[in-house]
């Protein structure tokens, strides 16, 4: 087994990895809140535990893969003030919560699929697990850390400090989280300012609503995540990830939650991936600067110059390391669109390479580096960094400048494989799609060829293209805002 070197949210270092029960590896990832599409940011975050997941998986390790789907208990801000997100984009939609719900969990995972992301070993969902979340409210309350008022429980962060370093996330002490937060205005329930919700109270009109022993409401956001870990990792388990906006609360209160409860850590590694950002600024919902996949891919986007395959930008996301800001621009993924091309072209060539009896090159010195790449916390920056030295290293033997052997070449096809495919998780274009690809692109050419015809007043070639091409099974078809084609 190799040794992986990771880098812990917990203790702010690079740790070796050591599962509790090797080769069995639990993880588990926040996964989406689906009362509206997933954007680009938070695509981010789980193609990168998806590589983690594929990479642990390929050196042996046998992961169970937790992934939740957030639909029920989440409020605009992280501390309980504000609408349910789910009830008000139910209102603004006409539709029932759990409409919302279903349209936005299919959404995520046909992006998903877009993206090759594997599916989690189990994608749990909030409103499933209502009764373990009860279970282990009533565990916290019956311990003394939580407190309920008028149907609604708060889990009590002061009295809870006293005996658990409650910031040991972020790092930080007690008062100075204090400072971060907003003076109670004596008309909350809630005692201590860093207080959250474990159960919330059910409004008279709250649709998404569950009977409980405080009466009818629904779980607090953090809850779901304590509950299901336990549920299907056990108490305490290896790795725990998600973005690093959900280090200071949502974790922290989860870490909270599971110690008050049980008296355990629940979580020996934290890892946190870093933010996708638009000209420097984080890309988020409320923000207005996050790009839909869907965009992306058709182009259609004032911001876009163009549209990009899902596996080009998955590329692009994967040449910078999880744990840097990756800043989204039309150059940086023209630029990966390039290099993800050159290194499929190679990938090609590769298969049509000629051995020689005697080699020029040390391919063995390359895979041993792209092993350490990937150990050392996942660094697939080093790793495409390593791949296009493979790309180079099959072009110069394809223009006989140097020579490779047999052994060296089904090397080389077993590193891309492994690599490229398997690890990377980067698809391989079909030839289908090439000629999908090149089929658009001659049709723009004629279109245009058309339509320069008909604005020179050359109506006979004008109708004739157009009846060629129907005659070939193309028809055109002419609006005010220029002429479009299908099959
Ligand atoms: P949400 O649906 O808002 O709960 O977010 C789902 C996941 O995406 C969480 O792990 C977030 O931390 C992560 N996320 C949100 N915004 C970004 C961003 N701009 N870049 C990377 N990850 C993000
Ligand atoms: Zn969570």
């Amino acid at each position: 087994m190799h040794t992986i070197s990771l880098y812990n949210t917990l203790s702010r270092k690079k740790e070796e990895f050591k599962p509790i029960n090797a080769p069995f590896v639990g993880l588990y990832v926040c996964g989406p809140t689906v009362y509206s599409d997933v954007h680009l940011g938070n695509c981010r975050t789980f193609i990168s535990f998806d590589l983690i997941y594929r990479y642990l998986s390929h050196v042996g390790y046998k992961v169970r893969y937790v992934r939740n789907i957030t639909d029920a208990g989440h409020l605009e801000g992280d501390r309980d003030e504000g609408d349910d997100k789910f009830a008000k984009k139910a209102r603004l939609e006409q539709l029932e919560p759990m409409e919302i719900v279903q349209k936005y969990t299919v959404g995520f995972r046909d992006v998903m699929r877009e993206f090759n992301t594997l599916p989690p070993s189990i994608e749990p969902t909030a409103t499933g697990h209502i009764c373990e979340q009860i279970e282990m409210i009533k565990e916290i309350l019956e311990n003394g850390l939580a407190y309920e008022k008028e149907g609604t429980v708060y889990f009590d962060v002061e009295k809870y400090s006293k005996e658990f370093n409650y910031g040991q996330l972020t790092n930080r002490k007690l008062e100075e989280l204090l400072e971060g937060t907003r003076e109670l205005s004596g008309q909350e329930e809630k005692k201590g300012r860093l207080d959250f919700a474990l159960w919330i109270k059910a409004k008279p009109e709250t649709i998404m609503r569950w009977p409980s022993p405080w009466g009818w409401g629904f779980p607090g956001w953090h809850i779901e995540c304590s509950a299901m870990s336990r549920k299907y990792l056990g108490e305490t388990f290896d790795i725990h990830g998600g973005g690093m906006d959900l280090q200071a609360t949502h974790h922290t209160n989860e870490i909270a939650q599971s110690q008050a409860c049980y008296h355990k850590t629940p979580v020996n590694y934290w890892m946190h991936t870093n933010m996708l950002t638009v000209n420097g600024v984080r890309m988020s919902k409320s923000a207005g600067n996050g790009f839909l996949p869907g965009e992306l891919f058709s182009g259609n986007h004032p911001l876009l110059e163009k549209g990009y395959k899902p596996m080009a930008v998955r590329f692009f996301m994967l040449q910078t390391h999880y744990r840097s800001t990756l800043d989204f621009s039309n150059e940086a993924l023209q630029a990966s669109e390039k290099g993800f091309e050159r290194l499929m072209d190679s990938f090609k060539t590769l298969q049509t390479l000629q051995p020689d009896s005697s080699s020029d090159e040390d391919v063995k010195g390359i895979q041993d580096r792209c092993y350490e790449a990937m150990n050392d916390d996942f660094n697939t920056s080093v790793l495409i960094a390593q791949l296009f030295d493979a790309s180079r290293i099959i072009n110069s033997a394809n223009d006989k400048k140097t020579k490779l052997t047999k052994e060296d070449i089904t090397l080389l096809q077993k590193l891309f494989h492994d690599f490229v495919v398997d690890i990377l998780g980067l698809m391989v274009e079909q030839e289908s799609e090439k000629l999908d690809s090149a089929l658009a692109t001659v049709m723009e050419l004629v279109l245009d060829i058309r339509s320069k015809a008909k604005t020179g007043k050359d109506f006979k070639l004008s109708d004739e293209i157009r009846d060629k091409l129907n005659h070939a099974g193309i028809q055109v078809k002419d609006t005010k805002e220029g002429s479009s084609w299908k099959i």
